[in-house]
């Protein structure tokens, strides 16, 4: 490779590529030390009937509602609803703020996973047990807080074992200069990490071919599958743009489909 920082023929989109190549790092937020306090996938599985998916955002930190002209919860709408039908789980999702809770603005400024558990068990409606499944996203206006470190590199995490996700707004922000690729980066990341809350890939959800990317954690070895590791950060921007102009955004592969169909 003979590409270099000197290069004057760089185009400013490459350079703004190659920056945010360094700027996100892979999915690594279910990459979790501490052991799995509650098992949701299991329990998921047993006795599904519906799942609601419960949002909440920090003041400054609101999730879009639109991609150019079209609606962006409709991707995280369609696109879980489309693997679980063929469990007959219907998915409801919220499509505007009014349908979202507003926190106001938190005392912090960075969030540690105990933060983020006592966050989402205030907006939890029950224990998950029975067939009403709930996940609880969070908006948040700050960054995930790892080994005492402010991660300014993590999109989103799901913490593990549980049906909490948590969405670091300011390094979505960060992840293009668009606002509609911003939006869709945005629901390409709730999408992942809803697919790591719901067992994907190995997690708890069989991978029934070989597609289970073991180097890199619960991840697709699909680069066209919005489950491969690097589409959950470093990539996320080019896994988008085919979609940008397109109402119809299919983000999972054919694999993971094949898994929740099998499971
Ligand atoms: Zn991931
Ligand atoms: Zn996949």
């Amino acid at each position: 490779m003979t590409n270099s920082y000197s290069n004057k023929t760089l185009t400013p989109l490459f350079a703004i590529t190659i920056l945010l190549s360094f700027t996100l790092a892979g999915c690594n937020g279910e990459e979790q030390e501490i052991e799995p306090a509650e098992d949701f996938v299991s329990d998921f599985y047993s006795n599904a009937r519906s799942l609601e998916i419960t949002v909440a955002y920090e003041q400054g930190a609101e999730p879009y509602t639109k991609y150019n002209t079209f609606d962006s919860w409709n991707v995280c709408d369609t696109n879980i609803n489309s693997l679980f039908s063929s469990k007959n789980i219907p998915v409801s999702v919220p499509k505007t703020l009014d349908d979202m809770t507003n926190l106001g603005r938190l005392e912090q400024n960075n969030y540690t996973r105990e933060n983020i558990v006592q966050l989402a068990a205030a907006l939890q409606p029950n224990e998950n047990k029975g067939p009403q499944k709930n996940i609880v996203l969070l908006f948040l206006d700050g960054f995930y807080i790892q080994d005492g470190m402010a991660e300014n590199r993590i999109l989103g995490i799901n913490l593990d074992g549980t049906p909490t996700i948590a969405i670091f707004k300011p390094v979505i922000e960060s992840a293009s200069n668009s606002r509609a690729e911003k939006a869709l980066i945005e629901q390409s990341t709730i999408v992942h990490e809803i697919g790591h809350a719901i067992g994907l890939v190995n997690k708890g959800v069989k991978a029934t071919t070989a597609h289970h990317d073991t180097a890199n954690g619960a991840h697709c070895t699909n680069e066209g599958c919005v489950m491969y590791w690097l589409n959950g950060g470093a990539e996320v921007q080019q896994f988008i743009t085919p979609f940008l102009l397109n109402g119809n955004v299919e983000l999972f592969g054919k694999q993971c489909i094949q898994d929740v169909i099998a499971k």
